[in-house]
C-alpha cells in the first residue's frame, strides 16, 4: 500500500484522496465523472484494461432520450406521459417506476448539459421508430439519437488507447462505417451522391493509413467515447489504464475508498464523496452466464460481443459492502444474433446482425428449414425466438438465407454489398453458396426439402410484398430497417435469383441487463432498499431500468449516461448545502 502524500488536488497517486472515484471508462463512467467535475469535484477515473471505452467503444453509440430538445426543430411531437406509458406497457410489472421516472426526468437535461458543454454531440434519427411502435405511447421516430462523427486526432497520443471497434464491423483495415453511412454504402452503385460519400470516406481512410494504425474518422460509439474522453482530459480528469479496482474500503457506515491494482502494487485511494461503479456488467463472466443464460446452462454455444474485461467486478464489489443483485428481469442480457467470421490466424470474431435479416430478399431458418420469427423484428426479439425454435436441438443456431440480388445490394453479415467480393468469405467458409436451394441446404446441414418448401411458400406472397406467416414490414420500425425504395414492402422480396447464400448465426449479447439494485439517485441499495452511503452504480453494472426489455435503439447507453449524470449530481449535492443545478 502506498502511503498517502499531499500534492496537487488531482494528483491522486500521490495525494491518495479525491472526491469521486469512477471505476470504468464507458459511457456510464465518463458521464458520472464529467458531471461530478462540472460541479467542481475532484474526480479520478480508473480503468481495468489497457484500452479505454469498454463496450461503449464497440457500440453504435445511439442513445434513447424521450422529449429531447432536438425534437422541436425536427417537428417531432413527444411527451413524457407517452414515453412513460410506453415503458409502463412494454416493461410491465418489472418496471421500477421511480427509476424510470428519474430517467425520463433527467435524460433531456443530461443531453442539453453535455451538448452545451461540448461533451457530446448527437443528431436526431427522426425516422428511427421505437422497436414496438404500435404499443401505447411508442414513438414513430425521434427519440433515438446518433453520435456525430469525431476526429480521433483530437485525442493526440490517447488515440492508440481508445478501444477500436469490433474488427468485423470495419472495412479496409480499420475504416469505420457509421449508421448514417449505411444508406450510402447500400446505394453506392446506384446514386452519384452515395458514390461520392463513400469515395470521400475511402480517400480520408487512405490518407489516415499513411500515418495511423487505423482510420481517424470516428463514428458510432468510438466517436461518442473519444469526445467524452477529450472532454474529461480537458477538464483535468485523470484516467488510469490497466488499473482494476479490486476492493472497496468501507468504514463508519459508508464507502470511504477503493483499492486499485497498478503496476503490481495495491493502492488505496480515499474518497470524500463516493465511488461510482461503471464496470459494464458481466458479459465476460462465464460462471454468471452459466447461471443466468438458460441456453448457456443447457450447454449451447454463446459468443459474447463485449470486451473481455467486463467480468462483473462491479457486481462483486457492490455485494462486498451489502449491495444486492437483481436478476428478476425479463431477459438477463440484451440479445443479438452473431455470425462468426474466420480470421487468418484461425480465430473467430463475431459480427452482430442488426440489419440484414429484415431487408428484402432475406429469411432466417432453423436447421429444419423452418422460419421461426419475423426477421425484421429487433435483435432482442430474434434471439429468444431462435433459442425457442432450437429448444430440443444440440445448438441454438439458425441461417440467414438470401439470393444473389440481395447479397449484391446489401451484403450478408460481415460481407458488404457489391462491388465487394464474396470470394474471400466463401473461401474461409463464412458464407455458403449454391446455385440451388437444395444444394445450399445440404452445404449448411439444413433439411433440404423443407427449405425448398419454405422458400417456395415465402416467394409467392413476397412477390406482392406480403408475408402472411409473420407480417414482415408491418410497422414503422421494421420498415425503417428495410429498404425504403423497395416497393410495395421495404422488408419483403422473393428469394428467386440464384445463386443462393447463407450464413450461420448463434446467440450473443450487447451487454447484460441483470445487475446491482440501485435507486432513483443511482445509489446502490441493500436488501432493505437502504442506500449504501458513498456507493453508486451506473451503466450495465446497475440492473436494467428497462426491466430486461429492449424498447428502442439506445436504451442502454441513454440510461447509462443519464444515471451517470444523476450520480454525478447526487455526489455534488451530497457534500453541499446547495443542490446541484
Ligand atoms: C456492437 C454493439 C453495438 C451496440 N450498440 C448500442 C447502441 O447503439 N446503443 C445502446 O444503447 N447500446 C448499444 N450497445 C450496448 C452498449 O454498448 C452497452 O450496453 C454500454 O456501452 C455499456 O456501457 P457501460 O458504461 O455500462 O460499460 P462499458 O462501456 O462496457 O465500460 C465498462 C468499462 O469498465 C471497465 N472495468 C471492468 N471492471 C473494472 C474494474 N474492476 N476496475 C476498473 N474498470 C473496470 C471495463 O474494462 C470497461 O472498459 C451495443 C453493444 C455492442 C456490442
Amino acid at each position: 500500500m502506498i502511503a498517502p502524500r499531499r500534492m496537487g488536488p488531482l494528483d491522486i497517486e500521490s495525494a491518495g484522496t479525491c472526491d469521486v472515484l469512477v471505476a470504468g471508462s464507458g459511457a456510464g463512467g465518463f458521464a458520472a465523472a464529467l458531471t461530478a467535475r462540472l460541479h467542481g469535484l475532484d474526480v479520478i477515473m480508473i480503468e481495468k484494461e489497457s484500452l479505454f471505452g469498454g463496450t461503449t467503444a464497440f457500440s453504435a453509440g445511439v442513445i434513447w432520450i424521450p422529449v429531447n430538445s432536438h425534437q422541436k426543430a425536427a417537428g417531432v411531437i413527444d411527451t413524457r406521459e407517452d414515453a412513460l406509458a410506453y415503458l409502463t406497457h412494454h416493461v410491465g410489472n418489472r418496471l421500477d417506476r421511480a427509476r424510470a421516472e428519474a430517467f425520463l426526468d433527467s435524460a433531456p437535461a443530461m443531453l442539453d448539459l453535455f451538448e452545451r458543454e461540448g461533451i457530446a454531440a448527437f443528431t436526431l434519427a427522426t425516422s428511427w421508430a421505437d422497436y414496438h411502435p404500435d404499443e401505447p405511447g411508442a414513438s414513430q421516430g425521434g427519440r433515438s439519437l446518433v453520435p456525430d462523427d469525431y476526429d480521433g486526432r483530437a485525442l493526440g497520443p490517447w488515440f492508440t488507447r481508445l478501444r477500436p471497434p469490433i474488427k468485423t464491423m470495419t472495412a479496409f483495415s480499420g475504416m469505420m462505417v457509421g449508421r448514417n453511412d449505411l444508406p450510402h454504402v447500400f446505394s453506392m452503385t446506384r446514386s452519384a451522391r452515395s458514390a461520392l460519400h463513400v469515395g470521400r470516406m475511402l480517400a480520408r481512410h487512405a490518407r489516415d493509413r499513411l500515418r495511423h494504425s487505423r482510420g481517424t474518422r470516428l463514428v458510432n460509439g468510438n466517436a461518442l467515447v473519444a469526445r467524452l474522453a477529450v472532454s474529461a482530459f480537458e477538464r483535468g480528469i485523470p484516467l488510469w489504464l490497466s488499473s482494476p479496482v479490486v476492493e472497496l474500503v468501507y468504514g463508519g457506515g459508508r464507502v470511504t475508498g477503493a483499492i486499485v491494482e497498478r503496476d503490481g502494487k495495491r493502492l488505496e485511494i480515499g474518497v470524500r464523496r463516493g465511488v461510482v461503479l461503471a464496470c459494464g456488467g458481466f458479459p465476460a463472466n462465464d460462471e454468471l452466464k452459466r447461471r443466468l443464460y438458460a441456453h448457456v446452462a443447457a450447454g449451447k454455444r454463446h459468443v459474447s460481443l463485449p470486451p473481455s474485461g467486463n467480468t462483473g467486478d462491479g457486481l462483486r464489489l457492490a455485494q462486498s459492502v451489502g449491495g444486492t443483485f437483481h436478476g428478476e428481469v425479463h431477459q438477463p442480457a440484451a440479445w443479438t444474433p452473431v455470425s462468426l467470421v474466420p480470421q487468418p490466424d484461425g480465430s473467430m470474431v463475431p459480427f452482430p446482425h442488426f440489419f440484414d435479416r429484415g431487408k428484402p430478399g432475406y429469411i432466417s431458418v432453423d436447421r429444419r428449414g423452418r422460419r421461426f420469427v419475423n426477421e425484421a423484428l429487433s435483435y432482442h426479439v430474434f434471439v429468444p425466438a431462435l433459442i425457442e425454435a432450437c429448444r430440443d436441438d444440440p445448438q441454438a443456431e439458425a441461417w440467414i438465407v438470401c439470393d444473389h440480388d440481395a447479397i449484391r445490394r446489401f451484403g450478408l453479415g460481415a460481407l458488404g454489398p457489391a462491388p465487394l467480393s464474396v470470394r474471400p468469405f466463401l473461401r474461409s467458409g463464412y458464407i455458403k453458396r449454391s446455385n440451388t436451394v437444395i444444394g445450399l441446404a445440404e452445404a449448411c446441414g439444413i433439411d433440404a426439402a423443407r427449405l425448398e418448401r419454405t422458400i417456395g411458400e415465402f416467394n409467392g406472397p413476397a412477390r406482392r410484398g406480403e408475408d402472411p406467416s409473420f407480417q414482415r414490414g408491418a410497422d414503422a420500425y421494421q420498415r425503417f430497417n428495410g429498404s425504403p425504395d423497395h416497393k410495395p414492402n421495404p422488408c419483403v422480396a422473393p428469394l428467386d435469383k440464384p445463386p443462393f447464400y447463407a450464413v450461420r448465426v448463434i446467440p450473443s449479447e450487447l451487454g447484460t441487463f441483470a445487475g446491482i439494485r440501485t435507486n432513483a439517485s443511482a445509489q446502490v441499495i441493500d436488501s432493505d432498499s437502504r442506500p449504501i452511503a458513498g456507493l453508486y452504480a451506473v451503466g450495465n453494472d446497475a440492473a436494467s431500468v428497462m426491466g430486461g426489455t429492449y424498447p428502442a435503439a439506445g436504451i442502454t447507453i441513454g440510461p447509462a449516461m443519464t444515471f451517470g449524470y444523476i450520480a454525478g449530481r447526487h455526489l455534488a449535492d451530497s457534500g453541499s448545502q446547495h443542490p446541484a443545478t
